[in-house]
């Protein structure tokens, strides 16, 4: 008999196994995947760490979660600075003075401030209702038509018209000449790879690989006394209120017979008419100085119920679907729900560690 199943062995059910194996629960955690980590999980190729589902750089500004990652394992100093390559010519990310430079031959702030705000008036935006206009009125027209709407376009395979505001908040624009991608205040890639928090994260637990909980869901529920689940909450509840939408991601890796592709490890493809949205030059995660390199297109993709379901689709449709399933969730007993898929938000990796380290503290009994 175990205390716990934990349906998902990513971010959010390692770290509460951890939580739970500190409180001397047993934990039995299985993934329908041949792996553990869930999204931040790392294959070894030629010697370098490859983020199999995407660039994975941690970040946050809470130190009560940088020491817990920290407690694992060494973070290397790594900031994120990638470049947009639009129609031929690169830009620093996120948007800063050397963007501003690089577009308009601007070097004060004052200059760029005037330029934005022409713009900004030109639009008629004054009270921003979507991405699109929430964009303009934050950096104005061109850097919307040629970094923003292509790029955006593509990831979400809608009009930015129809994306809410939040997800062009998720970007800093500065007035200094700063091409950190993040604010916060601690950033890093792990030394080594992802995969070695899961593993120590996961000491003491049960683990067992290729298992789907709803294959197998009375057997396993009746081996356990609470199950913590990280899963689709609308196949939870079996699609109940309907299906709730994602966008898919395909990987398209390349082992490459040259030590340096292209000099840093993400850049943006911000024109629609290229197909993928970045390419990932894995080694420049860990300074790596291998003989060969590992590159990764990210072509976005339509999801459907076979693919791999990366990104909620937070529009009014969904999330009226899901407020109803969180509902059901909080009153279905013994089941303690969390993660991207399960609560259905768009959570980065110290998000969701801050979620579980904080339902394990309220939940998990001594
Ligand atoms: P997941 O990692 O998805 O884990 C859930 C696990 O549950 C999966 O392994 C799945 O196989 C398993 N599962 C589901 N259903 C079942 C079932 N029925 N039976 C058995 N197992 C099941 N965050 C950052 O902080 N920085 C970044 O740079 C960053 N980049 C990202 C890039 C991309 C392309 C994506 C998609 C995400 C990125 N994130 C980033 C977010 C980060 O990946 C997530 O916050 C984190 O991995 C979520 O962890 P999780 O445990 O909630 O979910
Ligand atoms: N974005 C953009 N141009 C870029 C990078 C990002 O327009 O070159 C927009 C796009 O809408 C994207 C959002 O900003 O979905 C958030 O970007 P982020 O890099 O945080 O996306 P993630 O890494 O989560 O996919």
């Amino acid at each position: 008999m175990y205390d716990y199943l934990i349906v998902g062995a990513g971010l959010f059910g390692s770290t509460f196994a951890h939580q739970a194996t500190l409180k001397e629960k047993k934990c039995l955690v299985i993934d329908r995947r041949s792996h553990i980590g869930g999204n931040v999980y790392c294959e070894n190729v030629g010697g370098i760490n490859v983020h199999k589902y995407g660039a994975h750089i941690f970040h946050t500004n809470d130190k009560e979660i940088w020491d817990y990652v920290n407690s694992f394992v060494e973070f290397n100093r790594y900031t994120n600075s990638p470049l947009a390559n639009y129609k031929g010519k690169l830009y620093n990310l996120p948007f800063n003075m050397n963007t501003f430079y690089q577009l308009w031959g601007t070097k004060t702030p004052d200059e760029v401030r005037t330029k934005i705000d022409e713009q900004i008036k030109a639009s008629g935006v004054t009270d921003p209702q979507n991405l699109e206009e929430q964009a303009i009125s934050l950096v104005g027209t061109d850097i919307y038509e040629k970094l923003i709407k292509g790029y955006t376009e593509k990831q979400w395979g809608r009009n930015a018209k129809d994306l809410p505001s939040f997800i062009i908040k998720r970007l800093p624009i500065r007035y200094t000449f700063d091409n950190n991608y993040f604010n916060d205040k601690y950033q890093g890639i792990p030394m080594g790879g992802y995969n070695k928090i899961i593993e120590k994260m996961l000491e003491g637990s049960d683990v067992k690989l290729g298992v789907d909980f709803f294959k197998d869901r009375a057997e396993l529920v009746s081996k356990c006394k609470e199950v913590v689940y990280t899963g689709k909450i609308d196949e939870y509840f079996d699609f109940k209120y309907g299906l709730l939408e994602y966008r898919s991601l395909r990987f398209e890796h390349e082992h490459l017979d040259k030590k340096n592709y292209q000099g840093n490890a993400v850049v943006n493809y911000t024109e629609k008419e290229v197909p993928y949205t970045r390419i990932l030059e894995h080694k420049h995660f860990e300074f790596g100085t291998q003989p060969t390199t590992v590159i990764t297109r990210e072509y976005p993709q339509e999801w459907n119920k076979n693919l791999e379901p990366y990104y909620p689709i937070n529009d009014s449709r969904n999330d009226e679907i899901s407020r109803k399933y969180k509902e059901l969730a909080e009153n279905e007993p013994n089941v303690i729900f969390g993660g991207r898929l399960a609560e259905y938000r768009y959570y980065d990796m110290h998000q969701v560690i801050g979620s579980a380290l904080s339902k394990a503290k309220k939940l998990i009994k001594s």
